[in-house]
This record gives C-alpha cells, sequence and structure tokens, in this order.
C-alpha cells in the first residue's frame, strides 16, 4: 500500500528545472531591498488605497451569490490601510515585461481580498483556454 505522500507524488508531477529556478529568482528579487523600495513608492503613488476595480457579477460569483440580471456593474474597492506601513497590501505586476527593473506603472495597489480574487480569476482563465 502506498502512503498518501506516494500518492500524491503521482498525481502532482514534480516541477521542471527551469519553473523552479524561475520562482528560486522571483522569491529572492521579492526579498530584496530594491523591491521593497518599490512596492513602498507604489503604495504611496496610490494613496495606500486598493486599486481594484470589479465587476460585481464577479464579487458575488466569487462569494457564491446569485447574480443579478442585465448590464455588468464596476465596483471600485474600498479599501485603505489607514496605518499606511503596507499592512494588508500587495504590490501586484500588470506586467513582467521588466521583471527586477519595474517602472512605477508596472505595478499597482491592490489590498489582499482583490489580490486572491484576481488571482482565482486568472488561475480560471488560464485554466479554460
Ligand atoms: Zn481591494
Amino acid at each position: 500500500m502506498r502512503s498518501s505522500r506516494q500518492l500524491r507524488a503521482l498525481v502532482k508531477p514534480p516541477k521542471a528545472p527551469a519553473k523552479l529556478k524561475r520562482e528560486a529568482k522571483y522569491a529572492a528579487y521579492i526579498r530584496s531591498a530594491a523591491w521593497k523600495k518599490l512596492r513602498l513608492a507604489v503604495f504611496e503613488r496610490d494613496g495606500f488605497r486598493c486599486t481594484a476595480v470589479h465587476r460585481v457579477q464577479t464579487v458575488l460569483s466569487f462569494l457564491g451569490e446569485a447574480l443579478p440580471m442585465g448590464r455588468p456593474r464596476l465596483r471600485r474597492c474600498l479599501f485603505v490601510d489607514e496605518t499606511r506601513t503596507g499592512a494588508g497590501l500587495v504590490a501586484d505586476h500588470t506586467t513582467y515585461a521588466r521583471f527586477g527593473h519595474e517602472n512605477l506603472e508596472d505595478v499597482r495597489t491592490l489590498c489582499r481580498s482583490c489580490n486572491a480574487l484576481l488571482t482565482k480569476q486568472t488561475r480560471a482563465n488560464w485554466a479554460n483556454r
């Protein structure tokens, strides 16, 4: 009989070396002083406010609630980090084209909930391709 760990190894293929290398590079950069400085500059530019705008239908669907009929309505997230420390905020790459030497415009401020929602949406979009 196989252990659950062995079974999981069968289901989940090991990551390719290139992917592991990319992830290690990403993790190292995210811990760097350069990224921490840029992250804070992005939060300051955005006034420590989440910049996410959602279709109301998407949010309700994420929460498992019934969707209203009609035209999609947009709702801006109202989260503000009053402490202005970046607690509860995420600096989100809108492009990885200049990863490691980003322009300020390549990164936006999101709150943790919007980041989770948008990450889930992006993954679902990729899976449905
Ligand atoms: Zn938000």
